[in-house]
């Protein structure tokens, strides 16, 4: 499977078998891999797997079966959409956010800003609307969470 291409020309593979990453047949770590991203030097066609390289990258491990990896999903055919999904390390609570939540909260802020600065707010207190934290569990109230990026398709 390729998964970028290197600005060289050499295409940056992904073999199932060996759950090997190549780069021009040579054998890369996912660290390595992560630091020619950086680098601006690979034109990626699968975001998707790019993501999981991260991941793996950041924990030190090697890439599993990249086919099991969640939102797995073809760039190039599919419109796809990102969440970040949160895990509550307190009371294993998951929840997503997503873009709509983002703007939703922006939103609220804005016109929070907005009736704090009304001279009349004083006869008219109105409710402030929740800007929610992304970060903390719905569930419990903790912020000790654990988030990923997540893609799916739609
Ligand atoms: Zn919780």
């Amino acid at each position: 499977m390729q998964l970028a291409t290197h600005s060289d020309g050499r295409p940056l593979e992904f073999d199932e078998a060996s759950r090997e990453l190549t780069l021009g047949g040579a054998v890369l770590t996912p660290s390595e891999v992560v630091a020619l991203d950086k680098a601006k030097a690979l034109n990626w066609t699968r975001y998707d797997v790019r993501e999981t390289i991260r991941k793996a990258a950041k924990k030190g491990t090697t890439l599993g079966p990249v086919s099991e990896a969640r939102g797995m999903s073809d760039v190039a055919t599919g419109r796809t959409i990102s969440e970040t999904k949160y895990t509550c390390k307190a009371c294993g609570r998951v929840w997503y956010w997503g873009k709509k939540d983002q703007t939703q909260n922006a939103l609220n802020a804005v016109a929070n800003a907005g009736d704090s600065m009304s001279p009349c707010s004083c006869c008219f207190p109105r409710p402030q609307r929740t800007v929610v934290d992304p970060t903390k569990c719905p569930n419990c109230g903790s912020r000790d969470s654990e988030s990923e990026l997540v893609v799916h398709e739609v």
